[in-house]
């Protein structure tokens, strides 16, 4: 029997073509597609409420799910972050990947996914370990979910193509197409330029994608013009990883060259502002690439470089550093940052989410109008809803969560996980992995031969 569900009286923000917003709309959900949206009155004409769960969304906003183009499932939030990026990253973050098991990170991707989830994001494009726990966290919450392995080179104790190769052909479809597989590299600094080559042809070979970070700070740019001559987007492009089903994480520090070789070839970019400006690693040229016509999604990265996986946070930020940064009130309006955070970041993944039209996937959420963050709100104005959205909303405003034509999350509560017993072992799955994890010595101090 299919499961019907009737939205009705919301104010109904499409992101499609048109940019439609109907102030007194409805969206009907039929198994996991969206089977119409309309005007009120024109829906309920059209279709029955028989046997359907209809949802009163009067004082509400109704969106696509937002899309967090760059994730990563994270454990040790909050831990050793007043490091920059490459001690962080050799101090803490391997480490304590490196003593992950699949017990922490199933409890670290509920964690993550469950804050996610709250703020309204359905689809995570999540590089992490460990993937067959990460699958089975996502399908039992019910989050939509495109993992990769942490690849790099074997002396770095890492993941190996082969991981990623196993993970794919034991996760890939899972939970009726809700979660896919694609080939992750960790970045350039712990790659060979034949390791590049080998995952782009395993990703054609498994036809999937690929999902790197590139060009992510200045010291990731010096390390690729000592090893290889060149930036790391012509490393990238020679090695053939670039392509409409490669996600390009970060992209701050690109040369023209670089953006030429990424329009060229189709490349999608998650723009991660939040965590490029903890990270102190830069402002990436977003007005640059938008003009372009480069496809850019919005990603938080990961809670130990954001601190929240709050996207609402995320969009403001991508507009407000842009502006700040180039003197230039004028950049990043509200909907085209919305624009970024969904039907973008769908795009990227060549996913039929991402927006509320007749035929998508049924990734709809849900955000009370009814608080101090929409006042005051004047009514049938687009212009004025889509500036809460971006500049005053955070992820509290979400009440409900549908994905893949299920709800997830309603009035603050989560019909598929005990969010309480997710916190308790995450807390306690952290706690063993740091007892575990080996932080080898500054390289100053390493004992000679
Ligand atoms: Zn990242």
């Amino acid at each position: 029997m299919s499961e019907r569900i009737i939205i009705k009286n919301g104010c109904v923000v499409t992101m499609n073509d048109a940019d439609d917003v109907l102030f007194d709309g409805a969206v009907v959900l039929e198994d996991d597609r969206i089977a119409d949206v309309g005007r009120t009155a024109d829906v309920l004409a059209r279709n029955s409420a028989d046997g359907a769960r209809v949802i009163d969304a009067s004082g509400k906003a109704v969106l696509p799910g937002l899309v967090d183009l760059h994730y990563h499932t994270a454990l040790g939030k909050g831990w050793s972050d007043h490091l920059p990026l490459w001690e962080y990253l050799e101090t803490c973050w391997y480490p304590i990947i490196r003593a992950l098991d699949y017990d922490a990170a199933y409890w670290a991707a509920l964690a993550s996914y469950s804050e996610s989830i709250k703020c309204g994001v359905t689809t995570v494009n999540d590089m992490y370990r460990q993937l067959t726990a990460l699958g089975d966290a996502a399908e039992e919450i019910g989050i939509r979910a495109v993992l990769s392995n942490d690849i790099a080179d074997a002396e770095h104790d890492l993941d190996t193509l082969e991981d990623n190769k196993e993970a794919f052909h034991a996760k890939n479809g899972a939970a009726k197409g809700r979660i896919e597989v694609y080939i992750g590299i960790e970045w350039l600094p712990l790659a060979s330029e034949e390791l590049l080559r080998d995952a782009r042809l395993l990703a054609d070979e498994l036809g999937t994608g690929i999902h790197i970070h590139l060009n992510e700070s200045l010291t990731e740019v010096e390390n690729s013009k000592q090893r290889f001559g060149r930036r790391p987007t012509e490393v990238a492009y020679d090695a053939g990883i670039l392509g409409r089903n490669c996600i390009a994480a970060h992209c701050v520090w690109l040369s023209d060259t670089e953006m030429a070789l990424i329009r060229e070839t189709g490349t999608q970019i998650s723009h991660n502002p939040s965590s490029n400006a903890k990270l102190g690693n830069g402002i990436a040229r977003l007005p640059e690439m938008l003009r372009a016509g480069i496809n850019v999604g919005l990603g938080h990265d990961a809670a130990e470089c954001n601190n929240s996986r709050d996207l609402f946070q995320v969009m403001k930020f991508a507009s407000l550093i842009h502006r700040a940064n180039r003197v230039d009130a004028t950049l990043q309006q509200a909907g085209d940052v919305l624009k970024m955070a969904t039907r973008n970041g769908a795009d990227a993944l060549g996913h039929q989410t991402g927006q509320l039209v007749t035929g998508r996937k049924a990734d709809v959420i849900l955000v009370n109008l009814n608080s101090q963050m929409f006042t005051p709100l004047m009514p049938e104005n687009k212009g004025h809803l889509y500036s809460h959205l971006v500049f005053a909303a955070n992820g509290s405003c979400v009440d409900t969560t549908i994905i893949d034509g299920r709800i997830v999350f309603e009035d603050g509560q989560f019909t598929t996980v005990d969010e309480q017993k997710i916190l308790r072992e995450a807390n306690a799955a952290f706690r063993r992995v740091v007892d575990r994890m080996v932080v080898p010595p500054p390289p100053n101090t390493t004992p000679g031969p």
